[in-house]
């Protein structure tokens, strides 16, 4: 997660939802959201002020959110978007998926790497292939057919077997296939909107970027 000072999780109590932003921690009770799920401050729980954000502030948190879900930054999500208004069918679900077919974040799905930071590592450091050939760029789209696989040298890698080891338990999403013993992973099918099963109203980062 780039660019937030302070605990991580203090965002995932604000958007009172799990962000994930904190790898193996997040899959267990010692998550703050399963302690504690309340927006963080003297008024989070139950205090006297209670601010109902609406209109453009709505809009704006729901980028934001979606955003560290992702862990992308402004530029990035902002040409993603472009590029998902550029192409046919309804825009917000157009975006969700560019989103779920990032390399980066179908390396974070397959499990090699326990948060999406750890996965735009992998893929940044050349240690994932797909198709037998190393593609070192987070945000590429995968497709259907395409067969990702980790180096050897990052198969070996502790957290990395830490990692597959904790999603073998998990799943991954329908739309993917996961062979744990060759860190090998396959795209089944494209990301439907059904597969993403974070609570996300894409429709509010439409009506946003269309100001
Ligand atoms: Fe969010 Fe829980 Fe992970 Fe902290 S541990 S980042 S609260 S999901």
């Amino acid at each position: 997660m780039a660019r937030y000072k302070g605990s991580v999780c203090r965002l995932c109590r604000r958007e009172g939802m799990k962000l994930f932003l904190k790898g193996d921690r997040c899959f267990t009770e010692k998550c703050a959201i399963e302690k504690r799920n309340y927006a963080p401050g003297m008024h989070g729980k139950g205090g006297r002020i209670k601010k109902q954000v609406q209109g453009y502030g709505l809009q704006l948190r729901e980028k934001q959110k979606v955003k560290r879900l992702y862990g992308m930054l402004e530029r990035q999500f902002a040409l993603t978007f472009k590029r998902a208004s550029q192409e046919k069918g309804v825009v917000g679900e157009v975006l969700l998926q560019k989103l779920e077919r990032r390399l980066s974040n179908v390396v974070y799905r397959l499990g090699f790497g326990n948060s999406q930071a750890q996965a735009r590592q992998l893929v940044r450091h050349g240690h994932v292939r797909v198709n037998d050939r190393k593609i070192d760029i987070p945000s590429y789209q995968v497709r259907v057919g395409d067969v990702l696989t980790l180096t050897p040298k990052a198969a070996k890698n502790d957290f990395v077997q830490g990692s597959v080891e904790a999603v073998k338990g998990r799943g991954v999403p329908k739309w993917l296939e996961l062979d744990p013993d060759n860190f090998t992973g396959k795209v089944l099918a494209l990301p439907a909107r059904d597969d993403i099963s974070f609570p996300i109203q894409e429709p509010l980062i439409v009506e946003l970027y269309s100001k």
